[in-house]
């Protein structure tokens, strides 16, 4: 079931690629030994998503209260985890659907929760070095790698930010398929952590900040 799915999703980002000039394709990979959890993060606008540890998704612990905030629970939690469901060949298509979704919104609030861990903030050091998060668009902040961010850690409440750490701002991502992805799935602590957690990568605030002229002069505030 779930390969089918993912063929056919595959297919779906296929025709979005040719229509879009923005090419910074990621096509899902098509291997069948692919886990879920690789497919998904690899999916083109889920380039901010680190990868979860099976041993934490599997941990009933780490999901508490996520059961009653997701439907269909118990089939998005076998399709992210790989699990072939007994019951899967019985669903129609539409319930095909809304599991598909349904798993992605829990593989999201599974990953707010495991990026504040020190697994999870390791695998998006690893990204954040890798600049797999963009960079500051301010001219003075001189190309400053960023950090996701949610404005919420209520689902659907807005999509996911950039934090930039050397203004402390948060500017929408660049790619306007990551642009869909929703802030609860990176929540509103995440950089904050990340920070405090690694010292070191605190930048210094920018000394510079732009200036308004008119003719050389500066602009006097009436
Ligand atoms: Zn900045």
């Amino acid at each position: 079931m779930a390969h089918l799915h993912r063929k056919r999703i595959n297919e779906k980002q296929h025709e979005e690629s040719e229509t879009d000039s923005d090419k910074s394709d990621v096509s899902g990979s098509e291997g069948d030994d692919t886990s879920w959890i690789s497919w998904f993060c690899n999916l083109r606008g889920n380039e901010f998503f680190c990868e979860v540890d099976d041993d934490y998704v599997q941990d009933d612990f780490n999901l508490s209260g996520l059961s009653s905030q997701v439907p269909y629970y118990d089939y998005a939690l076998d399709l992210i985890l790989d699990v072939e469901s007994s019951h899967g060949d019985m669903l129609a298509e539409e319930q095909n659907e809304l599991i598909e979704s349904a798993a992605e919104m829990l593989y999201g609030l599974i990953h707010a929760r495991y990026i504040l861990t020190s697994k999870g903030m390791t695998a998006m050091l690893d990204k954040y070095r890798n600049d797999h998060f963009g960079r500051c668009p301010r001219v003075y902040c001189s190309g400053q790698p960023c950090l996701p961010i949610g404005q919420s850690d209520i689902p659907s409440s807005s999509t996911v930010k950039i934090y930039c750490p050397r203004c402390e701002d948060i500017y929408y991502p660049r790619s306007k398929y990551q642009g869909n992805i929703d802030g609860a799935y990176f929540g509103n602590t995440f950089p904050h952590l990340f920070l405090m957690t690694y010292g070191n990568l605190k930048p210094q605030k920018p000394s510079e900040s732009y200036v308004p002229r008119v003719f050389g002069f500066k602009v006097h505030k009436p």
